[in-house]
């Protein structure tokens, strides 16, 4: 995608990333510091939060607070927890990326292992979900909020061995139509499916692939961008690429 916005398109925009802490949700929090948002970072490792915040306030001003919430093991009163810890702060959200996700097994559907499927749909679906009921007061109170969802390849066109993730990633999909349309004219609620990127993620699904061919987390930044700003302000419960035209599966 070809986008280059004004330096200042996020500015008073508060922003709230899942899976802030590695790969495409780290560079999103950054990227969103840098275009002016106020950054909420929210990952399950205290650690790795705090060194993104620090890399943060090396190129903003605004103060950048973080919040540690495992999807795996979170409760719906977690989730309000943490909007409530937001709330204290902030006075609405105006952009959360649901980022955070969870590869599970890339084998067939007969060796799938019950258990992981279960954790792969409580981090993507589940999880993804309690944290939205949660946080849709807040985004509810922007008069631009935008809600974004993660999606894959995947989760448009079932493919074999790709399992819990396929299936979590379809979900996800469905999430964001149905509440796209509960709160047409209130919310905005897209997907992006960000397209093989060079992630801890997309190594361990692909292990034998050259990673230096595929692109970079900076480098699909553009939609991220797009999304969460005014430029899309009409787009509401759609499913974009971040890398429109490629070809999913091992890099070319
Ligand atoms: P990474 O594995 O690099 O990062 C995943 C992020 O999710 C990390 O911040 C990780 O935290 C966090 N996370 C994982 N499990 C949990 C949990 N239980 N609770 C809270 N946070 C958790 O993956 P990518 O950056 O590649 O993936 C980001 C999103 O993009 C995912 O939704 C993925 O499905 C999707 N995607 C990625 C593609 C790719 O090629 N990279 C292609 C298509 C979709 P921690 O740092 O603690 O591990």
């Amino acid at each position: 995608m070809h986008y280059q916005p004004q330096l200042d398109l996020l500015q008073n925009r508060i922003i709230q990333v899942t899976g802030a802490s590695d790969g495409i949700g780290r560079e999103a929090a950054i990227t969103y510091a840098r275009y002016g948002a106020s950054v909420i970072l929210l990952g399950r490792s205290d650690e790795k939060l705090r060194s993104v915040a620090q890399e943060i306030s090396n190129i903003s001003e605004l103060p950048v607070r973080w919040y540690t919430l495992d999807l795996l093991t979170c409760t719906p009163q977690a989730c309000q927890q943490v909007a409530q810890q937001i709330s204290l702060h902030y006075p609405r959200l105006d952009g959360v990326l649901h980022n955070a996700g969870l590869l599970g097994d890339v084998v067939p559907m007969s060796e799938q292992d019950p258990q992981v499927w279960q954790q792969v749909m409580q981090v993507n679906v589940n999880g993804t979900f309690m944290l939205t009921q949660a946080l849709l007061p807040l985004l509810l109170q922007s008069d631009a909020g935008s809600l974004v969802f993660t999606s894959s390849s995947v989760g448009r066109q079932g493919r074999a061995n790709w399992g819990a993730y396929a299936v979590s990633k379809f979900a996800t999909e469905g999430m964001m139509q149905v509440l796209a349309e509960e709160y047409q004219g209130q919310l905005r609620v897209n997907c992006i499916n960000p397209g093989g990127t060079r992630t801890k993620m997309r190594a361990s699904a692909f292990p034998t692939e050259d990673a230096l061919k595929l692109k970079t987390p900076a480098d699909i930044m553009p939609l991220y961008l797009w999304l969460m700003g005014d430029d899309s302000r009409r787009k509401t419960g759609m499913t974009f690429d971040a890398q429109p035209g490629r070809k999913p599966g091992i890099a070319q």
